[in-house]
């Protein structure tokens, strides 16, 4: 499903975190939030989903306002999954990401949203974990979880903040390969990352904020020097080959 980003302002008691936000994204886009801590990459997800309301502009999925949906339409079309935080839920992780069967249960799980929750469990190579108990898990481990409540959902948009931040460099690649099938089996991605390196290789689109607003916005094309340098107030090389693109921040 395709979001349209209309010209958005939100505002914590005053202080706008973001101004005249705009931005189209395709059905199955992988899009890449980059920017400075503060810049406004996980208030910009959290109004995408409506958890927080815009208070100027629209954010409409398929050309309809996310504010017309019900709760549960949303939820069959947006999954989120939030930065990470010290999570305490005292459930077994096949019923966290049975959770996520939510929007399609009416008062208990039916025998499909068992195995959908099975068959995500597996494909993210959970099955070991499936009787433990959540809070005792890894944060990064609890991260993966995560995906998979968010995955049993069945979206067509999955919204990440910051997914890999917790995850060793193996289980942040497993990630990002996952995300990158689903987006082309047309899932639309929307992904806050802080490894530059890691948006310009996995991403199709790349949004840079800064201060709330929408610094630069395309393809890889804007992952230019002056940009980079810009964005974060650093200096950096680039380093090009054939297919790959590196950002070396340099000594300060
Ligand atoms: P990022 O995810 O890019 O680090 P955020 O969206 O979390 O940025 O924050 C954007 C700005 O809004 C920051 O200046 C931050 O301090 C402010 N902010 C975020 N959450 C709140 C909140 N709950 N109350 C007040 N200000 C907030
Ligand atoms: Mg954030």
């Amino acid at each position: 499903m395709k979001i349209t980003i209309q010209d958005i302002e939100f505002s914590y008691n005053g202080f706008p975190a973001l101004e005249n936000v705009n931005n189209r994204i395709e059905k199955g886009d992988f899009v890449a939030l980059v920017g400075p801590n503060g810049s406004g990459k996980s208030t910009l997800i959290k109004c995408m989903n409506g958890i927080l309301k815009v208070s100027k502009g629209t954010v409409l999925i398929d050309d309809r306002a996310i504010s017309m949906f019900s709760p549960n339409e949303l939820a069959r079309e947006i999954a989120y999954v939030p930065q990470s935080e010290n999570r305490k839920a005292v459930l077994k992780v096949f019923d966290i990401v049975l959770l996520g069967r939510k929007p399609y249960i009416n008062w208990k799980p039916a025998e499909h949203d068992l195995r959908v929750t099975s068959e995500i469990l597996n494909t993210l190579n959970l099955d070991h974990l499936a009787m433990r108990d959540f809070n005792k898990l890894s944060g990064g481990q609890q991260q993966i979880v995560y995906i998979a409540r968010a995955l049993a959902q069945e979206p067509d948009i999955l919204l990440l903040d910051e997914p890999i931040a917790n995850l060793d460099i193996r289980h942040q690649i497993e990630v990002l390969n996952l995300l990158k099938k689903l987006s082309a089996r047309g899932i639309t991605i929307v992904i806050a990352l802080h490894d530059i390196n890691m948006a310009v290789r996995y991403a199709s689109g790349i949004m840079m904020l800064r201060d709330g607003k929408v610094f630069a916005s395309g393809g890889r094309e804007i992952i230019t020097k002056q940009n980079i340098e810009n964005l974060y107030d650093i200096r950096v090389k680039i380093i090009r080959n054939d297919n790959d693109t590196f950002i070396l921040p340099e000594g300060l």
